[in-house]
């Protein structure tokens, strides 16, 4: 089946700028960490992509060890981006990143100039590119100077194997010594992508603040908790779902009676504003400008359709900001 994006993608999305960069990121961004692996079906990922894309959805983030098994998310990735996607590079923000396990041996993981350079390398071979958009250090390496990794990452620019460049998972002060290397290099951090969400609120303790004052975007990741932050799991643990299968990263230990309290009350909050949980979640994020992105994760195409209805209303009243923080507690 051949595909033809839709005349029309571009008409209902809102695009945000990165930070104080040249860059405009959709404020709805889509993850391939799970469900696009060997072990997913090759077609659904294709329908999500196309799905995605035809909403306005432009940016498409991977890592080298997405799949399973880790490589694989590219590799499907890529094979898609070939037979679909021909023609349309020039309109697609896509990332990936290096930090993580991903081979044996000293230089298969942290933030060696050796395993950023070469981990880059096969995943643009793995997704048949020429560059990436965005490249990452994904998590701080606390044995590696800072100064060489982000000497590798200017260097990676340099080469022209990606045109920005990013850090995930660093605290705040780690951020602002990892900024203040880049700038002094040359190459300014685009963006910085940390877990956000309801349940995980720590970059509201300064990095947002940080963020904000140097001009660097913000793309939150696991934005709904995993699925948690959806009414999936209000009745049990469903047998399709991320907490359910073998290759999920959420574990049903994690689904604990007080959590899907909180979820039971934010569920009735959402409908009374009209909203699914996702959409409320996700618009929760969405409501704070220093946001360029939220970075959700689906397993099927109807999830994005859900989801991209949380621009149906972002506002909350005080009262209603009020009432998440007294279920939060
Ligand atoms: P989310 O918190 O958005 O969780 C996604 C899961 O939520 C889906 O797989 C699905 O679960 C469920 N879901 C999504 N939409 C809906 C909906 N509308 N209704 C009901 N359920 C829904 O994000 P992820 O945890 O997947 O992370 C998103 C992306 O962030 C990743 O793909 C990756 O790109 C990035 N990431 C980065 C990390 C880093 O260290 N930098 C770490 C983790 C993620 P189900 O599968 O059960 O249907």
């Amino acid at each position: 089946m051949s595909y033809t994006p839709s005349d029309i993608r571009y008409d209902a999305m809102e695009y945000r700028r990165c930070g104080r960069s040249g860059l405009l990121l959709p404020a709805v961004s889509l993850g391939l960490w799970h469900n696009f692996g060997y072990v997913d079906s090759l077609e659904n990922c294709r329908q999500i992509l196309h799905l995605a894309f035809d909403a306005g959805i432009t940016h498409f983030d991977l890592a080298n060890n997405y799949g399973p098994p880790p490589g694989s998310a590219e590799e499907n990735f890529g094979r898609i981006l070939k037979e679909d996607f021909h023609g349309y590079r020039d309109q697609l923000i896509i990332s990936s990143k290096a930090g993580y396990y991903m081979w044996p041996g000293p230089y298969g993981e942290w933030g060696s100039r050796k395993y950023l350079v070469a981990s880059l390398d096969q995943s643009l071979q793995r997704m048949g590119l020429d560059y990436v958009d965005i490249f990452y250090h994904h998590r701080p390496d606390p044995n590696t100077p800072l100064e060489e990794t982000m000497a590798a990452l200017d260097s990676i620019v340099r080469q022209g194997k990606a045109l920005y460049v990013g850090i995930s998972n660093y605290k705040a002060e780690e951020a602002a010594k990892a900024i203040a290397l880049l700038r002094q290099l040359g190459t300014p951090c685009l963006i910085h992508q940390p877990k956000y969400s309801m349940f995980e609120r720590w970059v509201e303790g300064g990095l947002l603040d940080l963020l904000e004052k140097e001009g660097v975007g913000c793309i939150p990741f696991s934005p709904l908790a995993q699925g948690l932050l959806t009414n999936k799991y209000l009745k049990g643990i469903p047998e399709d779902s991320r907490a359910h299968k073998s290759t999920g990263f959420l574990q049903e230990s994690e689904i604990t009676p007080e959590k899907i309290e909180k979820v039971k009350k934010l569920n009735e909050m959402a409908v009374k504003r009209d909203q699914t949980l996702a959409q409320m979640a996700l618009a929760w994020i969405l409501r704070d400008k220093r946001i360029t992105s939220v970075l959700i994760g689906v397993s099927r195409p109807e999830q994005v359709t859900d989801s991209l209805q949380c621009f149906r209303n972002t506002w909350f009243s005080a009262e209603e900001l009020q009432q998440i923080e007294n279920i939060l507690r």
